[in-house]
Order: structure tokens, then sequence, then C-alpha cells
């Protein structure tokens, strides 16, 4: 854990904020490390084990990046409700139009789905039980969802929907980050195939050539 002062960074570290198009409540910043010291009593765990402590906490993370996304679907879900009871067109609430009632209820459904899959994972994770194929799936599932939910929510706004007056298209861009950050959607399938199928011989034979590569212009560069 390298301590950092807030507005400033620690000798040897630099970096520069990234501008995003969306998750503005914080700011993401591109870090370099150069001759950094830091402190024996930072360590977090023993050291030459650090993957190992990352990978530990891999479940807990797509645990939470589900829950994130959940959320965002359901505000998304909740704001569409009650536009659409208050919205009248052609004499009535668009809440009366059947496209509207199936929209809302796709959602609902979606929702409860991505919600009941993550309460499973959480529960597994809390009886230290390893579920890491489940939480791949639900961070999976639950970040696709989210972003099909919040852009059903932004087509229930109609023009609307498409400004920044109601916070729906907030929704929608926070929605499609969680699809790519915490391994994004095409890794976690990759994870979950591999442990109902076995690690892929193709992907295999990719990585062993790319590190063969790698290992070669080291040697050409030393
Ligand atoms: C706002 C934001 C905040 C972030 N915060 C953090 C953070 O706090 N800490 C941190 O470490 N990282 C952070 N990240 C980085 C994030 O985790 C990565 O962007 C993400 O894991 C994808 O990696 P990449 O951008 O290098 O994409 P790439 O790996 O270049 O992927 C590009 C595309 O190729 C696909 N792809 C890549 N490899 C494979 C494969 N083997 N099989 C199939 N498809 C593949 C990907 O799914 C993707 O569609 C953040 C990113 C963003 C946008």
């Amino acid at each position: 854990m390298i301590e950092k002062q807030r507005g400033g960074f620690p000798p040897g570290m630099t970096g520069s904020p990234i501008p995003k198009i969306g998750y503005f409540g914080w700011k993401t910043f591109e870090l370099a490390l150069d001759g950094v010291r830091v402190p024996k009593r930072n360590l977090m765990g023993p050291e030459g084990k650090a993957f190992l402590l990352m990978a530990k906490g891999l479940e807990g993370a797509r645990a939470h990046t589900a829950a994130r996304a959940i959320g965002l679907a359901q505000g998304a879900l909740e704001d569409a409700i009650a536009y659409s009871l208050e919205r009248r067109q052609f004499g009535m609430p668009i809440a009366e139009y059947q496209a509207i009632r199936f929209k809302i209820a796709t959602m609902a459904t979606e929702i409860e789905a991505a919600r009941q899959l993550l309460y499973f994972v959480c529960n597994e994770i809390d009886s230290g039980r390893r579920c890491d194929k489940e939480a791949s799936m639900v961070k999976y599932f639950a970040s696709e969802m989210a972003e099909r939910v919040t852009s059903s929510a932004l087509q229930i706004f109609g023009g609307a929907g498409y400004t920044k007056l109601f916070p729906v298209e907030r929704y929608w861009r926070d929605a499609r980050l969680t699809k790519i950050f915490e391994g994004t959607s095409e890794i976690q399938q990759r994870i979950i195939a591999n442990s109902l199928l076995g690690k892929s011989e193709v992907e295999g034979m990719i990585a062993s050539r790319a590190f063969g590569n790698q290992a070669r212009q080291g040697k050409e560069a030393a």
C-alpha cells in the first residue's frame, strides 16, 4: 500500500487524470511509478504472494461490481415507472400502453434474476466457499442486464431521456462501464467457459507464443 497525500503524489509517482464519458463520482488516473520507496509495514500480505492475494479478492470485487450494476438498473426502473405514470400522450399516461408495460415487466424480471444470483454469490463468499464461476456469472449477467435495462428506461423517457434533465442518462452511461472494469464481459465468459469445458488449448498456444515473443524481444533488447 502506497500512501498518498490529498492533492499530490509521493516522490517517484506521477499521474494524470483520464477524461471519461461517465462515472464522474471518482477520477481515474494513469499512474507511473519510478523508484517509489514503500516501508515494510505497508506490505498487505507475505512478500511475493501479491498475485494470490489479489486473486482471492476477485470474487468479492466481482460481486461488488454486480451490486453496482443492479443498483443502477433498479434506479432506472424506479424512475421509468414514475415517469410512465406521469407522462401523458394521446390522452392517457404512457404506462397504459402495452409497449411500455411489457418493457417494465422485462426490466424488473431481469433485475430480480441478477439480484437473486448476487445474493447466492454473497452467501457463498460469506460462508467461505469458493464460487469463482458464479462470481463471474453474476458480474457478467448483472452488467449486461444493467446496460439493457438503463437503455430501456432511457427509451421510456423518449426525447427527455436523451437530455441532461433526468438522471436516466447517467444511469445508462455508468452502467456501460460495469461491462468493462473488474474484468470485461468477454473475460467473465472466458472464466465461465473454462470452468465448464476446461482451459482452451488454442488460447494456451496463443499465450505461450506471445510470451515466447516477449522473452525473445527481452533477450534481444538485453
Ligand atoms: C473508469 C475505469 C476505471 C478503472 N479502474 C481500474 C482500477 O481501479 N484498477 C485497475 O487495475 N484497472 C482499472 N481499470 C482498467 C480496467 O480493468 C480495464 O480497462 C479492463 O480490464 C479491460 O482491459 P483493457 O482496457 O486493457 O482492454 P483489453 O484487454 O485491451 O481488451 C479489449 C477488448 O478485447 C477483449 N479481450 C481481451 N483479451 C481477451 C481474451 N483473452 N479473450 C476474449 N476477449 C478478450 C476485451 O474483453 C475487450 O473487449 C479501469 C478502467 C476504467 C475504464
